[in-house]
């Protein structure tokens, strides 16, 4: 097998690959899902845990260093330490992080830790609990800060927070979620809402951009500093407060996209390869998975995936195209 890194036509390494493990979710968050899901993956359709850890084997030997696992919920899929325990120990992998709503982090924090798990990656939109409810469709807003303090009492230390801004709703949400990071000493970024919501209701006017946070942001704290960036690849622009205390990032995927460094592929939960949240296309990994193929052919698999990847993901083009998958059917 060849062991030339993976690129893309365009020349682009990739080393960063974000898996989902379900896509069930314990909440509803009306960006991300329909109200109520008709069906979701029947569990012979979602690709083992085995499985997982010999498709990240065969990519790592070709240059991925980064997991990334997500959903649906990841925390809902049964025993997860248990998937992060064997991800740990595939040679090549360095950096594994979970993005999560952090509903069940109170109960699984400890084992995720002890099974090694580098970062955590959580979800919060609001500290309200009624605006909570109005995002996500159901309670809970104290069980997401219950979790993460049960993260940090786990000893995780590179907690980030993650909240969506949609316009129209998150705007008095901004400077109470940079107090609560600031105070908890928690990284905060905020995302530009993008066309995946399940009910296809996206529209750019729906969108408040990085800047417009930045405003709102630095009308509190004073002007925000930017960072050099560590890697090209990284998709946040990350900012100092003035008084030095803390960092707050802005992801612009709509406003200011980043597709040109773009480093990243994704495994859906039943072993589709997709080359961008927005590709319309896929590679079945699970069928040569479940044909207990060479590794050769998977490599193979995934440079081809890769070949076909776009210069960007287009959503200001005219003709662009929605997914027909909905954010948690893919894993963001
Ligand atoms: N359930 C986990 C969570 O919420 O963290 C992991 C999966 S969720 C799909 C991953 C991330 O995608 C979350 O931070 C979520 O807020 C974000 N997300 C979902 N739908 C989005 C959308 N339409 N636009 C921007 N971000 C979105
Ligand atoms: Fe669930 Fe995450 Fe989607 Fe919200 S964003 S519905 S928590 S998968």
């Amino acid at each position: 097998m060849s062991s030339e890194p993976l690129r893309d036509g365009l020349g682009r390494r990739h080393e960063d690959l974000r898996i989902s493990v379900t896509d069930r979710c314990n909440i509803r968050c009306s960006y991300c899902m329909p109200q109520e899901v008709i069906q979701f993956l029947p569990r012979d359709q979602l690709l083992a845990y085995e499985e997982i850890e010999r498709f990240v084997t065969c990519v790592a030997a070709v240059g991925i260093r980064k997991l990334r696992i997500t959903g649906g919920e990841p925390l809902v899929r049964t025993e997860l330490s248990q998937l992060i325990a064997r991800l740990v120990q595939v040679p090549g992998i360095q950096d594994i992080a979970v993005t999560t709503n952090g509903i069940l982090l109170t109960e699984q924090a400890l084992a995720l830790r002890a099974a090694g798990l580098h970062r955590l990656n959580i979800s919060l939109d609001t500290l309200d609990e009624t605006k909570f409810r109005t995002i996500t469709r159901r309670t809970g807003v104290h069980r997401v800060l219950d979790g993460i303090r049960a993260a940090q009492a786990a000893g995780f230390d590179r907690i980030r927070l993650n909240a969506v801004a949609i316009k129209g709703l998150s705007e008095d949400d901004i400077i109470p979620l940079t107090e609560y990071a600031r105070q908890a000493g928690l990284e905060l970024r905020f995302i530009e809402f993008m066309p995946l919501d399940a009910d296809k209701n996206w529209q750019t006017q729906q969108v408040l951009t990085g800047s417009e946070i930045r405003a709102i942001i630095e009308s509190r704290w004073g002007p925000l500093h930017e960072k050099p960036r560590p890697h090209a690849s990284q998709p946040a622009r990350d900012f100092e407060y003035d008084d030095g205390r803390g960092r707050v990032g802005l992801i612009h995927p709509v406003s200011q996209p980043f597709c040109g460094d773009c480093n990243r592929i994704r495994l859906t939960a039943e072993g589709k390869l997709r080359n961008c949240l927005f590709s319309t296309q896929e590679w079945d990994v699970r069928e040569l998975l479940r044909q207990n193929v060479h590794q050769d052919r998977i490599v193979e698999l995934v440079r081809d995936c890769l070949h076909h990847k776009k210069p960007g993901h287009g959503i200001d083009d005219p003709n662009f195209l929605r997914p027909e998958r909905a954010m948690y059917q893919i894993g963001g």
